[in-house]
Formats: C-alpha cells, sequence, structure tokens
C-alpha cells in the first residue's frame, strides 16, 4: 500500500459535524487536521492539545488490608483488629 504522504497519527476522528450534526465527515486538504462537513459544506480542525492537570489530586487508595482494619476499628470490632504495623502474612 502506498500512501501520498505519512499518515498523521495526531488527527483526531469526529463523529459528527460540530456545526450541523451531520454525518457526512471527510478528510480536507486544507490543512493536516482539517475534515469537510458534506451536508454544510464547512470545513473545519478537530485537534487534541493534551489533558490538562486535575485541580485536586485523589488521595491513594488504601490497602484491602488497610481498609479491612479501617473498617473492623470504625464498627469496634478491637477482638479481631490487628498489631499497627502488621502488613499482611500468616506464616
Ligand atoms: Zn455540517
Amino acid at each position: 500500500m502506498s500512501l501520498r504522504r505519512a499518515p498523521n497519527p495526531n488527527r483526531n476522528f469526529p463523529t459528527y459535524c460540530p456545526y450541523c450534526a451531520g454525518e457526512e465527515l471527510y478528510p480536507n486538504e486544507e490543512t493536516e487536521f482539517a475534515w469537510k462537513c458534506g451536508e454544510c459544506l464547512r470545513v473545519f480542525e478537530v485537534k487534541f492539545h493534551g489533558q490538562d492537570d486535575a485541580g485536586t489530586t485523589p488521595a491513594p487508595a488504601p490497602s484491602t488490608e488497610d481498609a479491612l482494619q479501617a473498617s473492623l476499628r470504625k464498627h469496634g470490632h478491637d477482638a479481631v483488629l490487628r498489631e499497627v504495623g502488621h502488613t499482611g502474612g500468616n506464616a
């Protein structure tokens, strides 16, 4: 298979025209990112610029053992609580 030019890996494929919601979209030679809507004849681009950092980072999830121990502590099951610092393993 030969291509006239190398494929653009950053070209996104829109499902619908952002102006008329038409689905008859074709790549356009206007730019590397351009699409032409066959229904409203508009030529537009779709670009992905990256992902922004989250405003707040969620706390790391506790391990299953830590979550179990916290739940036992919360519900007053002191008899089955393990020693603090015990990291599991029944050997
Ligand atoms: Zn359109």
